[in-house]
């Protein structure tokens, strides 16, 4: 094996330009890793051949390439439907299903020239912090195979942290992009609500669900954040610019940037972590930023608005599996009740059954004031939080995550405990707010990752900083010794 797993998209698009490698070979090689590395951390769920790779070669050959993704290999969160290839959302309820489209992002990277190798692990429909929570069992830490990867997107973070893809897609509907960015050590974005079509993609709550990519560098977020951004009359909340630029601006000079710390977030934070933030800090001040700390109101409440508003939008969205139209139905149904109820019973896992069960809940009619319209208060207070914030700083940096990757079996019998692992993160959602994590340095040998937090539409400017951040720095080139 070459060590063509260790560089980066840019990289590897130079030598398929200059045909030192063909995307065929390529393939090859990441098929191999995958071959070799999959069975220890469970990241793909299937591999997938297609003639993509064949098919840059022959438009390079002509001179006709599409963009520097063209050839590239990568692989897709298993929320993502693919035409023809089964798309499972983690779910035995969606076990056999095989989409007859695909999503709107995914045939946007397609059409760039991307190269699909498979599809990833992840948390049974997205609801998880720990990847513990999907049908087909539980995702391993590249970094500690006794630790969790993260979740949702556990797949798309393990799958690149041990260089299986070079990237992923990945979703985030209250951190699962950032969160096993940080606890695998790689870079992941998730922009600002609406940038990304949700069309294609399954959905858990429609009014935080985003698209968006996981890598080893902020510059390969640019570039294929680019790539899957745009208007798609298909997806009504998609906002209205056709195309976006977050490559151009990559070197943009830091001086004079603001950066706010929210005090709040270092109060309660383990002091191990907060020195990897800080330090971080210290370096973006280096590179000519200016540190300021700020008061981020309403954080208390953002953990409880968002798991009430995102499990009300669940019981909704997931009354579609109900066994007749699409999906697990149960054998030998009595009568029609018999066959929605057991359908969802055999189907669903308990993680799911319990947001359908507090969604609903909180949406019915003697508790939707207590509950669904206190959390969309508290949501407005946390999205005007945000927007005080961003009146004394650009960008605001911040702890991804309250602890580093944590042990398998850990925390899966007391759910509180991970809801709490998303202290950080759920608040960008629920604003609607871009944010990206990168890697920060190392705590107990697991990897730390801080967030960098914009405001709307402000995509390219928190990687911009990241970029910058990681031409003075190598946490985002360590590799886990195993797959090197
Ligand atoms: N951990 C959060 C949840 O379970 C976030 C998941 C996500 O972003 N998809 O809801």
């Amino acid at each position: 094996m070459s060590d063509l797993h260790l560089l980066d998209i840019y990289q590897l698009a130079d030598k398929l330009n200059k045909k030192e490698i063909s995307a065929v070979e390529l393939r090859q090689e990441f098929f191999a890793r995958i071959a070799k590395f999959n069975p220890e951390i469970g990241a793909f769920l299937r591999t997938t051949e297609t003639d993509e790779a064949e098919k840059s070669d022959a438009r390079r050959a002509k001179g006709e390439v599409l963009s520097l993704l063209d050839g590239i290999a990568m692989a897709h969160k298993d929320l993502f439907c693919t035409a023809g290839v089964v798309t499972t959302a983690g779910s035995k309820m969606l076990a056999n299903f095989t989409p007859s489209h695909t999503a709107t992002i995914a045939e946007k990277l397609a059409n760039a020239g991307a190269v699909m190798l498979g599809k990833l692990s992840m948390d049974e429909f997205a609801m998880g912090s720990s990847n513990e929570h999907s049908a087909f069992g539980v995702v391993k830490n590249p970094w500690n195979t006794a630790k969790i990867p993260g979740g949702s997107s556990g797949g798309s973070a393990a799958a690149v942290a041990a260089r299986l893809v070079p990237y992923a897609t990945g979703s985030d509907t209250g951190g699962s992009i950032r969160q096993p960015a940080s606890y695998c050590g790689v870079t992941g974005i998730k922009p600002t609500y609406g940038v990304c079509s949700r069309w294609g993609m399954i959905a858990y709550a429609s009014s935080l669900d985003q698209a968006g990519v996981i890598a080893t560098t902020a510059a390969d977020c640019a570039l294929v954040l680019e790539k899957m951004a745009g208007r798609d009359e298909r997806d009504s909340t998609c906002a209205p610019n056709k195309s976006y630029d977050f490559t151009t601006y990559l070197n943009r000079d830091l001086e004079g940037v603001k950066i706010g710390l929210p005090k709040i977030y270092f109060e309660k934070l383990d002091p191990k972590i907060a020195k990897q933030i800080q330090a971080a800090a210290r370096q973006y001040e280096e590179l000519g930023a200016k540190i300021v700390d700020i008061d981020l109101e309403n954080s208390d409440i953002a953990i409880a608005a968002y798991y009430i508003i995102a499990s009300a939008e669940a019981s909704s969205n997931l009354s579609r599996y109900d066994g007749v139209r699409y999906g697990y139905r149960a054998e030998n149904p009595k009568n029609l009740d018999d066959l929605y109820r057991r359908s969802r019973n055999e189907g669903f896992g308990a993680e799911v059954k319990r947001r359908i069960l507090l969604g609903t809940y909180a949406l019915s009619a003697g508790y939707y004031d207590a509950y669904y319209e206190q959390a969309r208060r508290g949501r407005r207070a946390i999205l005007n939080s945000f927007k005080k914030a961003f009146s004394a700083c650009d960008v605001i940096l911040a702890p991804t995550t309250p602890t580093v990757a944590f042990d398998i079996g850990s925390k899966t019998s007391d759910p509180v405990e991970m809801y709490l692992s998303d202290l950080f993160t759920v608040a960008v959602n629920l604003a609607g707010l871009p944010g990206l994590a990168h890697p920060c340095g190392f705590v107990d040998e697991m990897p730390v990752g801080c967030q960098l937090i914009g405001s709307h539409f402000a995509e390219s400017r928190i990687l911009n900083l990241a970029h910058k951040y990681q031409q003075v720095t190598d946490f985002h080139r360590q590799v886990p010794a195993k797959f090197r």
